[in-house]
């Protein structure tokens, strides 16, 4: 597989479709625990990156990552435009310091990661995009270095996110609107870890396809 940012404009317009299927889903359980902007405001995002997909497309990961951090700060706004912009620009930081393949991606995944945490001041199990993005880091970097090939690695990246998605029904939100709610805000799966599963499981199925391509 050709880990270039060639394959960027089609792991935006994957980000764009996947968002567009659930986006009632996603908006309906935003609008239970949250203000149920999320979903327009990441909606604003992917089609800034939709415009500049083709210029993305021609630079490296490490500037790549960085336009797309600003891109995903200024048009998505609000703590989850500041978050994906954090995750991005921290990631593009790490790659600067070393090789890209796909053996550092975990490590550079997992910086990008924890800034998210120090920027959100969150941690795994607030009801949060943590609750997935932690735990995806997580495997990732053990899958890695146990030696999985990376088709395995790609499906437990997928299965993780969707078990950290699903892990947010029972929590208490302590950030964020839903923290007002305080016990009422059980029982709902937070919008913002169900389009981090989304988008995640979407860049895999990319990448899958890639990696099964007949050459
Ligand atoms: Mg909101």
């Amino acid at each position: 597989m050709q880990f270039v940012p060639m394959l960027l404009p089609s792991l935006i317009q994957a980000l764009a479709n996947a968002i567009e299927t659930d986006a009632d889903e996603v908006t309906a359980l935003d609008q239970a625990i949250g203000d149920g902007d999320h979903v327009i405001n990441l909606q604003r995002g992917i089609k800034a990156l939709m415009a500049q997909r083709d210029e993305l497309a021609e630079l490296d990961w490490v500037l790549a990552w960085q336009k797309i951090g600003m891109i995903l700060m200024t048009e998505v706004g609000g703590a989850s435009g500041s978050l994906y912009g954090t995750l991005f620009v921290a990631m593009s930081k790490a790659a600067r310091e070393q090789p890209l393949n796909v053996q550092t991606f975990a490590d550079i995944f997992s910086i990008g990661v924890d800034a998210v945490k120090q920027r959100g001041k969150a941690d795994a199990g607030e009801k949060t995009m943590l609750d997935v993005l932690i735990p995806v880091a997580a495997n990732m970097r053990l899958d890695v270095s146990d030696g999985l090939a990376l088709i395995e690695v790609l499906e437990n990246v997928a299965r993780t996110a969707i078990a950290g998605m699903e892990s947010t029904r029972d929590m208490l939100a302590t950030k964020g609107r839903a923290s007002f709610l305080e016990e009422r805000s059980r029982g709902h799966i937070d919008a913002g870890a169900k389009t981090s599963q989304l988008m995640i499981c979407a860049l895999v199925e990319v990448l899958t396809k890639q990696l099964t391509a007949p050459a």
